[in-house]
């Protein structure tokens, strides 16, 4: 069906064309949220989107067949995780992670991003709960960091006392979170790993600041990413092709600055300024301060490149962020909660392992395009009490489908000049009907 739609459109690229963004409607509303395709050389992504993880070449539990069945159109992968387990070696021998992990329709490859490892190697290593030291130990790490590492799959460190991480003006030094052994990411060699992973769309490499670092910090640490910006365009435009699939790849900026407005403007600014084909925005901040950092980017990027929400996924995220100018989101989020039982529903979050489902008849879903909508909350309660694997799956793909949908929704409502009305009307029951 996919390919019937890019026939129609006649908006297949070339292997070697350059990424191209098309706006298809601006919001008449939202002056800043507009509905758009980003063409890709493996296909197309409809924005606003919602792009699940994968963030070892799988999205957790779930096969290829499932991942298409819940609506997604590309897969996010990370290359920190990648670089240490396989390495990017044994994923540029497979033609890069997309045809490593299948994801395909019609033997042809389908679009994916890479991050750039800067978050990973930031989050693991910097003290976010300390202040501005890049240098953390194990012991000190905070609960969103073990949260991260939890994501791996691996429950602690085996390198305790160890520094994880150290920064200076030309990269990073860190050390695995498997073995403890040592390693280092420049610009050029997380662009370097990026071609062999061989994604259509990857992030340039960048300092991610701890939301309590000062400002001084903050705008040594932007200048510092401006610079690498630099040097990964430089690098990305040496290497040419990707080496893993052959086909041209399109890079994204990071922009940064914290939770400070004349930075991320400043940010945008600059990195506006070079020959991206994109922007990420990344950071870590709190609720109140994504509202106005999201716009001040915004505001001051190119109107006719795509912009990508790095790491955010709560259901009242992606409203803001479309309201504001998003096209595209990526979180672990949706398949990490529901591995501890929490789904989504229309009037909000549940735990399915509370006692009152255990005798719950009804549906996990009542959507008829989710594959949870065959099975029964005592079902899935049932298979989570009995440490069954398949609960993770079901949960994971009724979360992802719940999310996937719920963005394409949104599109939708820009399309029919209905977003506010979408927006209240959701909200409404998510948040306050419970
Ligand atoms: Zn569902």
């Amino acid at each position: 069906m996919k390919e019937e739609v890019k026939e129609k459109e006649g908006a297949l690229l070339s292997k070697t064309d350059r990424l191209r963004f098309d706006i298809v409607k601006r919001s008449k509303e939202a002056t800043l949220a507009r509905a758009g395709v980003i063409h890709t050389p493996h296909g197309d992504v409809e924005t606003p989107a919602f792009i699940p993880v994968g963030t070892k070449a799988t999205v957790k539990s779930l096969y290829v067949d499932m991942i298409k069945g819940i609506g997604s159109e590309a897969v996010l992968a990370n290359t920190y995780h990648l670089y240490l387990q396989p390495g990017q070696e044994i994923v540029k021998r497979h033609g890069g992670f997309a045809n490593m992990m299948n994801w395909k329709s019609n033997n042809s490859l389908l679009p994916t991003f890479t991050d750039s490892g800067g978050f990973q190697v930031f989050s693991l290593g910097a003290a976010f709960d300390t202040g501005v030291s890049k240098i953390a130990t194990s012991e000190s790490l905070s609960q969103k960091q073990k949260e991260i590492l939890d994501d791996t799959g691996k429950k602690k460190i085996k390198s305790s006392n160890n520094q994880m991480a150290k920064i200076d003006d030309d990269g990073v030094t860190f050390k695995s979170y498997i073995d403890g052994s040592s390693h280092r990411f420049t610009p050029e060699t997380s662009v370097q790993i990026q071609h062999d992973l061989g994604a259509d769309i990857f992030f340039a490499f960048d300092e991610c600041t701890s939301p309590l670092a000062s400002k001084d910090y903050q705008i040594s640490a932007m200048n510092r990413t401006h610079h690498w910006a630099k040097r990964c365009i430089d690098e990305h435009e040496r290497l040419g092709l990707s080496a893993a699939t052959g086909a041209r790849q399109a890079i994204f900026a990071v922009v940064q600055g914290g939770a400070y407005e004349d930075l991320r403007k400043e940010s945008a600014t600059v990195l506006s300024c070079m020959d991206f084909d994109g922007f990420g925005i990344g950071g870590s901040f709190t609720k109140e301060d994504m509202h106005k950092t999201v716009r001040s980017v915004t505001e001051n990027l190119p109107e006719g490149k795509p912009r990508h929400l790095l790491g955010i996924g709560e259901p009242i995220d992606f409203f803001i962020g479309v309201e504001y100018g998003i096209d595209t989101f990526d979180c672990v989020s949706p398949t990490r909660i529901a591995r501890h039982g929490n789904i989504y529903s229309k009037e909000g979050r549940i735990n399915i392992l509370n006692s009152k489902y255990k005798n719950d008849m009804s549906p996990i879903c009542d959507d008829q395009d989710c594959p949870a909508h065959d099975y029964t909350k005592s079902y899935l309660a049932h298979l989570y009490r009995s440490e069954e694997i398949l609960a993770s799956s079901i949960a994971s793909a009724h979360n992802l489908h719940f999310i996937i949908k719920l963005v394409k929704n949104i599109r939708n409502s820009i399309l029919e000049d209905k977003f506010f009305e979408y927006k209240k009307e959701f909200l409404e029951q998510y948040y306050i009907s419970k």
